[in-house]
C-alpha cells in the first residue's frame, strides 16, 4: 500500500534535549490513527514537524504519490499540499454565523484575487449544506457561532478544515471538555472524515480512542514505543510501565 505521509528517522533537539528521537511513522490515504503517549512524549512536536512549524535536525518527511519532501516547505505551502491541523481550542469567528464561517473557509481555497470579488455560488451553498450535515450543524446554520456549545464550536472548526479539502487532518484532543453525547458525535464525525482522507487524532482519553476503533501509535521520549490495535498496545508491558510512570 502506498502511504500518504512517511516520516522516517526524524530527530529534533531543543537546547540539546532530544524531543523527537529517530521517529518513524507512516499513514495511508484513508486511514484513521490515534497517537497516544504521556505528557512530554513528543506528540505536539510531531505535529509541528508534519505541518512545517518545526524543522527536524535529521530525517525525512515525504508526502503523496510522488513522495515529495515536506522539509523545506513553508507552513502555508504544506497546508496547500493538503495538511490540515485542528488545535485544541476552537477558533471560529464568533460574530459570524455557522453558514458564514463555513463560506469563509470555502473561500480561503481561492486565490486572493478571487476572494476579493467573491460571491457565494449555488455550488458553494450546496457544499456548505453538505459540510453542515457532516458536522451535525444543519439546524444551526443561521446561528451566531459565539452562541454554540463548546462541542458545536469544535465541530464547526472541523467543518471549516474539511471545507479546505485536506488529504490529512491532524486533530489535537478533539473530545477534551465535551459531554458524553458530544464525544459520541465527535467520534462519528471523525470516522466519517477518515473514509476519504487520513486522520490523525492525538488523544489522552482511552475510552475515546477505543471508540475510534483504529490503529494506535504510542509515543514515548520522542520515539514510537508500540503500534497496533488499542488492545495490542495496552497489553505491552513497556506501555504499561510508561503509563504507570515506573
Ligand atoms: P507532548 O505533546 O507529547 O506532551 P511535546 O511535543 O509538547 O510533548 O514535548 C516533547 C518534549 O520537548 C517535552 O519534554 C518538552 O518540554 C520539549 N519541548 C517541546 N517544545 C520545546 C521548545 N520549543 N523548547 C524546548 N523544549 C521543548
Amino acid at each position: 500500500m502506498s502511504m500518504l505521509l512517511e516520516v522516517s528517522g526524524v530527530s529534533v533537539s531543543f537546547d540539546g534535549f532530544k524531543a523527537i528521537n529517530n521517529l518513524s511513522f507512516a499513514i495511508g490515504q484513508a486511514e484513521m490513527r490515534a497517537i497516544i503517549g504521556p505528557n512530554g512524549a513528543g506528540k505536539t512536536t510531531f505535529m509541528d514537524i508534519v505541518t512545517g512549524k518545526t524543522k527536524p535536525d535529521e530525517g525525512r518527511v515525504t508526502w503523496g504519490e510522488r513522495n515529495i519532501s515536506l522539509l523545506g516547505m513553508s507552513e502555508a505551502r504544506i497546508a496547500r499540499e493538503g495538511v490540515g491541523r485542528k488545535f485544541q481550542k476552537p477558533t471560529v469567528f464568533e460574530d459570524q454565523t455557522v453558514l458564514e464561517n463555513l463560506l469563509m473557509a470555502l473561500r480561503s481555497n481561492r486565490s486572493p484575487f478571487a476572494v476579493m470579488f467573491y460571491r457565494a455560488t449555488a455550488a458553494d451553498l450546496a457544499r456548505v449544506d453538505e459540510l453542515a450535515s457532516e458536522i451535525g450543524l444543519s439546524d444551526a446554520l443561521g446561528r451566531k457561532s459565539g452562541e454554540l456549545s463548546h462541542g458545536q464550536k469544535q465541530w464547526l472548526e472541523i467543518g471549516m478544515l474539511l471545507a479546505q479539502e485536506p488529504r490529512l487532518l491532524l486533530v489535537d484532543e478533539p473530545a477534551a471538555g465535551m459531554t458524553p453525547a458530544e464525544r459520541e458525535q465527535t467520534t462519528a464525525i471523525l470516522v466519517e472524515a477518515a473514509k476519504t482522507r487520513a486522520v490523525v487524532v492525538v488523544e489522552h482519553d482511552m475510552e475515546f480512542v477505543r471508540r475510534l476503533d483504529c490503529r494506535v501509535t504510542v509515543l514515548h521520549e520522542g520515539a514510537v514505543l508500540a503500534e497496533g490495535s488499542l488492545d495490542h498496545v495496552t497489553a505491552n508491558s513497556q506501555v504499561i510501565d510508561v503509563y504507570l510512570g515506573r
